[in-house]
């Protein structure tokens, strides 16, 4: 569990501040984030972070405190987002209902703030209170596809639910959802559990059954609790997937374990036979999660450098070599599809023109002048190991049909094609636009063939008097493809 917004550095806390976060942990809270108010809290706030790995800030200024922002606390602000503890700008926003300051200056201090968050690529963390048209028209006008954050203890109704969630925003639940007199039951189950973050906002708004009294992180439990409920799954899953949510978002540390305890939790289509506590058996159908990236049919361009490794067997003298072509440019396109987060089909074709031999041309008496071409088709499955990072990490493998114009070392034009093989690693970036995902591919892939040349070699140095030759060639093409999926 991620406590994603806490006041735990407010007074309420100064007595027993310390218990309180063991409290936390001991109750399974992973991390807590601390939304700076004002100035003049900045530094208990940032202590807070240095004292205990697990807690991290957001630096910004509460609409409240919106008098309070000037260009001193905008250069603090700003020589803090380098720090590795201040994840978000935040908490800023806009508060009508106390009206602490002019609706003016918290709209334009609101706006300083977004614009910092997007030049500095941080998260925000965002108040509203009895404000909802002016925030979405703020946000709508700010999103240029690089702002995402979060919509604190949301308590708006549905439309502005649709906005936020439209507009690529995050939302987070506190203590109000386990009120009796609570009417967003509704909303909560509107909201997909891939956008789902939870939250105390402590030492206020306290979940039942301890109301009235002051909050901590700690009772984040009752919240994960009562979105279970309303969504009708396990608690277990409520939080691997806010655990998760607020991980990628806030860019937290994620653990390998947690990781691994993530991917058992998440059966994809699962559907078993489970006993309850009574021995009754029961059915149970796990519901599917939603998907943080929409990934379905994409395509677009690659470029790669190509480099062909041959290694040469005379068959008319004992010798045996090898010799490379670096550095060739190679274009191709791609189609990808995804029947499953965690694998691509990548249908494509790679086109080479082998300059580097053709640069030798005057060394090889009688090369023709044109350079030989390498067109090669490949149908490539690529396993990704974390599909709902914003990078993920993949292994490939699958076949390759490869058709060759080879003006041969021995001057006579071949045509050949064959069928191969190819492999390769790499990372993916999965970047959501408001045209779909654009998606940056950085790959190294091996090309392998699996039938060998057999030419006469012009009988020069170093390969004079070795007549007949085999040749058996692989290819080396670190690759860039840039995949688009459009909305569907
Ligand atoms: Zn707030
Ligand atoms: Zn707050």
């Amino acid at each position: 569990m991620i406590d994603t917004h806490a006041h735990i550095d407010a007074d309420a806390f100064d007595e027993d501040r310390d218990e309180m976060i063991q409290r936390a942990f001991d109750q399974g809270v992973e991390a807590i984030i601390i939304p700076a108010i004002e100035p003049k809290r900045f530094e208990g706030v940032l202590s807070l972070c240095t004292k205990y790995d697990a807690v991290y800030c957001g630096m910004g200024v509460h609409p409240h405190n919106a008098n309070d922002f000037d260009n001193q606390a905008e250069t603090f602000i700003i020589n803090q987002m380098s720090s590795p503890k201040v994840k978000a700008i935040g908490e800023i926003g806009l508060d009508y209902y106390y009206d602490f300051a002019p609706k003016d200056i918290q709209k334009q201090v609101f706006r300083r703030q977004l614009h910092l968050a997007k030049e500095f690529g941080k998260p925000v963390i965002i108040h509203n209170r009895e404000s909802d048209a002016d925030l979405i028209t703020i946000l709508k006008d700010e999103q240029n596809g690089e702002l995402t954050g979060v919509l604190h203890c949301f308590s708006s109704n549905i439309n502005i639910l649709q906005s936020a969630l439209d507009l690529n925003f995050h939302i987070s639940f506190t203590g109000n959802i386990t009120y009796k007199k609570s009417i967003l039951d509704e909303i909560v189950k509107a909201t997909p559990l891939s956008r789902i973050m939870i939250e105390t906002d402590s030492p206020y708004m306290t979940p039942v059954p301890h109301r009235g009294k002051r909050n901590e992180p700690s009772f984040v439990q009752y919240i994960a609790q009562k979105i279970a409920d309303i969504h009708q799954v396990s608690v277990e899953e409520i939080i691997t997937m806010t655990t998760h949510n607020a991980k990628s978002l806030f860019g937290l540390p994620i653990l390998l374990i947690g990781f691994l305890i993530g991917l058992t939790a998440f059966p994809m289509y699962a559907q078993d036979e489970q006993e309850d506590e009574r021995g009754e058996e029961i059915e149970v159908v796990a519901p599917q999660k939603p998907f943080p990236y929409s990934r379905f049919i994409g395509f677009g361009p690659s470029v790669a450098t190509n480099t062909i490794v041959e290694t040469l067997t005379s068959l008319d003298a004992n010798q045996r070599g090898t010799r490379s072509w670096d550095g060739n440019p190679a274009f191709g396109l791609s189609i990808a599809y995804n029947p499953l987060e965690f694998l691509m089909v990548d249908l494509g074709l790679m086109n080479t023109r082998n300059n580097a031999k053709l640069k030798n041309a005057d060394k090889v008496p009688g090369t023709p002048t044109d350079p030989d071409v390498y067109t090669v088709a490949h149908l490539t499955a690529r396993a990704i190991a974390n599909p709902r990072g914003k990078v993920s990490f993949f292994l490939s493998g699958g076949l390759n049909y490869l058709s060759k114009r080879v003006y041969a070392t021995n001057v006579e034009f071949t045509d050949d094609s064959q069928l191969g093989f190819n492999a390769g690693a790499g990372f993916m970036v999965n970047i959501p636009t408001e045209y779909g995902m654009l998606i940056p591919i950085a790959e190294w892939r091996l090309d392998f063939e699996t039938k060998n040349n057999v030419t006469r070699i012009p009988n020069v140095s170093p390969y004079n008097s070795w007549g007949n030759v085999e040749i058996s060639t692989f290819y080396s093409l670190p690759k860039l493809t840039i995949l688009w999926y459009p909305k569907f």
